[in-house]
């Protein structure tokens, strides 16, 4: 399948489909503070390092078990690659699978401000060691995920 990219916002700025989300399903509650965390593209440099391990394991499981915003399309990876990746993105990790680039992932930040993840991120973080902000890193290894309402069917 052939997939789009994924829109380039920088890193922690206001996450632009808050407004719509609000009004649409009435969550997140208005004044809510969120942030972009990881939409990355090849024309706009980003901070790298080689990540931790256990980094690695909670997003995975972040983006395996608790993506939410599911879209129609597939992103798919932009950046240098050698071959060209699938869309959807198989991601493997300690014998699981999860097919990346059609959801987002949001977590909580210490302060509690909302960050808006793409799924995608894991691929970032793995293969081309991206590496996010540390309030992204610090609420993944917390596990603060952003639980929705449960009339907020996406
Ligand atoms: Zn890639």
């Amino acid at each position: 399948m052939e997939g789009y990219s994924v829109p380039y916002l920088p890193d922690l700025t206001p996450y632009p489909n808050l407004e719509d989300m609000s009004r649409n399903f009435g969550w997140p509650p208005p004044g809510t503070s969120a942030l972009t965390v990881g939409w990355l593209a090849p024309e706009h440099n980003f901070p790298t390092a080689f990540p931790e391990s256990s980094f690695l394991d909670s997003l995975f499981y972040l983006c395996a078990h608790h993506s939410i915003l599911r879209t129609r399309g597939f992103h798919s990876c932009a950046l240098p690659h050698t071959a060209k990746p699938a869309a959807p993105y198989p991601a493997r990790r300690g014998g699981e699978e999860a097919w990346l680039g059609s959801a987002e992932i949001s977590v909580v930040a210490a302060d509690g401000k909302l960050l808006f993840a793409p799924n995608l991120v894991f691929h970032y973080v793995e293969e081309h060691h991206y590496q996010p902000p540390d309030i992204f890193i610090e609420a993944v290894l917390a596990g603060r995920t952003v639980v929705l309402p449960t009339n907020f069917l996406l």
